[in-house]
């Protein structure tokens, strides 16, 4: 990486970990909370479906910059997708993060999330990286057992 780019991209991560983007809950949606122990990152994502298509992702919390930007830029990335699509842009994230090749559908689709490339130059940090994707996916799940109550 060259150094421009890794500046560009500390730019990008640290202006959504100061100015983090849907900073907040939503009413009646699938939520989950976070937890990262190893570095403290604590993080609430709330999320809303509408006929299979995410119409709405926000989170809450407290972490490191990596988390908190990674959480920002996540709700940035999900509206107007399937589960489905959310499901391999997470595996292209994860695969971007944690040095692989991303592959498949996903791979088109991390547009800005390729800042978190660098990540993968700090293990620890990786886990910071893909709470937010974890901790949706459970929200995702938590939504899934509202909407089969009903
Ligand atoms: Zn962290």
């Amino acid at each position: 990486m060259s150094e421009e780019l890794r500046e560009l991209y500390q730019e990008v991560i640290l202006d959504h970990s100061k100015r983090p983007r849907n900073y907040r809950t939503l009413e009646n949606a699938g939520q989950a909370k976070g937890n990262n122990p190893l570095c403290g990152d604590k993080i609430a994502v709330f999320v809303s479906l509408e006929g299979g298509v995410v119409t709405d992702v926000s989170f809450q919390g407290a972490g490191c910059a990596i988390s908190t930007a990674s959480a920002s830029m996540m709700t940035e990335s999900l509206k107007g997708k399937t589960r489905e699509e959310v499901e391999s842009l997470f595996d292209a994230f994860h695969d971007l993060v944690t040095g692989k090749d991303p592959v498949g559908q996903g791979k088109g689709e991390l547009g800005k999330l390729a800042v978190f490339a660098g990540v993968k130059e700090f293990p620890i940090r990786v886990k910071c990286a893909t709470l937010p994707w974890h901790t949706l996916r459970a929200a995702l799940d938590n939504q899934d057992e509202a909407v089969s109550t009903e």
